[in-house]
């Protein structure tokens, strides 16, 4: 029970049908609306987050209170949408599927434990059983003291600012070692993909510890070999490829398991995958996906003969939404078409286990999808 205060901050109100009250529930951000605006007006004490959505957006101006230009942007951002048929309720932070998890407590108190603890300190840097090199890498990182673009220019020795792989954008640290497209496909490769903690905003120094206790070494060596990749571009014009990056950090992992004893790199092998066919009738393969959750959405599929031979495809977007919807869209399309064209015996084949427990009628509890 002593964790208890410190789990409290890892729970949430997710909003549902809307019924939590607008300015005295924490239901966006850190704090209840009321202590972000000046005051709250008499005719709005009672207001339900649901009272200022209709028709699918913030209606501000029914709201008495003045409510801030960035309270409205925050809002307006934040992905949420009221839906009815589910109620308000209480998730998890520290979980993707917003449920708690003895496992995911764990982690969580870990994390934040740890960072509260080395606030103050840098000994944990050090700690780390590596080649110093990559303590030493580590700490200039955190310090923010790598020669990236917008360093050099800031200290006179380059006019440019901008990243010298893509051209698209300033090299700044975060765009360096993980936005760039150059190098977002290497730490996908090792499952980063959609994992929020990783991938959003938030300062150097908290990114790294984040990523330090939840990757642990490979983490350190993974960045490592980003940054050199992209020293070795930028400056000796010679490209290392993802798979390479990826392939180098793993030996180097190894090497430092052997010597340090630490574990292996979570690197995840590409998994080939093949079209059976099938005896009689036709195959619909379907995907969907959200750029983002909620973001921009789209779905499509095709329909084959049985021995593989192209029928018809289809494909269509659908504005913002999020994954699970999408791939629930493209096998409801997925079956429709193969319907109107006559098609009766059919095999529906999507990747996604959780569309498929739903349609199957598996699953009977509630997906959060929202972003956190
Ligand atoms: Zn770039």
């Amino acid at each position: 029970m002593k964790a208890k205060s410190k789990l409290a901050d890892g729970f949430k109100l997710k909003v549902g049908a809307g019924d939590l009250s607008f300015f005295f529930d924490t239901w966006i951000g850190h704090e209840p609306l009321c202590q972000q605006v000046p005051w709250v007006a008499i005719q709005d004490t009672a207001l339900k987050v649901r009272d200022v959505w209709r028709q699918g957006d913030w209606q501000f101006h029914d709201v008495y209170t003045i409510l801030p230009l960035d309270i409205q942007r925050q809002l307006s951002s934040s992905g949420i949408m009221i839906n009815e048929s589910v109620p308000d309720c209480i998730t998890w932070k520290g979980d993707q599927s917003g449920i708690y998890t003895v496992k995911s407590g764990y982690a969580w108190l870990i994390n934040h434990t740890q960072i509260q603890q080395d606030s103050s300190s840098w000994s944990w840097i050090w700690k780390i059983k590596v080649p110093q090199k990559l303590n030493f890498f580590l700490w200039l990182v955190c310090h923010e003291a790598i020669p990236t673009n917008v360093l050099r220019r800031q200290r006179h020795f380059s006019s440019l600012d901008v990243c010298g792989r893509c051209g698209n954008a300033a090299e700044c640290i975060f765009h360096c070692l993980r936005d760039c497209w150059k190098v977002n496909s290497v730490w996908r490769g090792i499952g980063l993909e959609g994992v929020d903690w990783f991938w959003k905003s938030q300062p150097v120094m908290q990114w790294v510890k984040i990523c330090v206790s939840n990757l642990g070494v490979t983490f350190i060596i993974v960045l490592w070999w980003v940054w050199r990749a992209r020293c070795s571009e930028c400056m000796a014009k010679e490209i290392i490829l993802d798979s390479d990056v990826l392939l180098l950090a793993s030996r180097m992992q190894a090497d430092i398991q052997r010597s340090f004893g630490v574990e292996s790199l979570k690197y995840k092998e590409p998994r080939w995958v093949s079209w059976t066919p099938i005896l009689e009738g036709v195959v619909i393969n379907v995907d969907g996906s959200a750029f983002g959750n909620p973001g921009r959405a789209g779905y499509g599929g095709l329909i084959r003969s049985n021995i593989g031979e192209w029928i018809c495809g289809f494909a269509g977007y659908f504005g913002i939404s999020n994954n699970i919807h999408m791939e629930l869209l493209a096998i409801l399309h997925g079956l429709e078409l193969a319907w109107s064209r006559g098609f009766r015996n059919v095999e529906c084949r999507s990747d996604c286990l959780e569309a498929l427990s739903l349609v199957q009628g598996a699953q009977n509890r509630f997906i959060f999808m929202q972003p956190s």
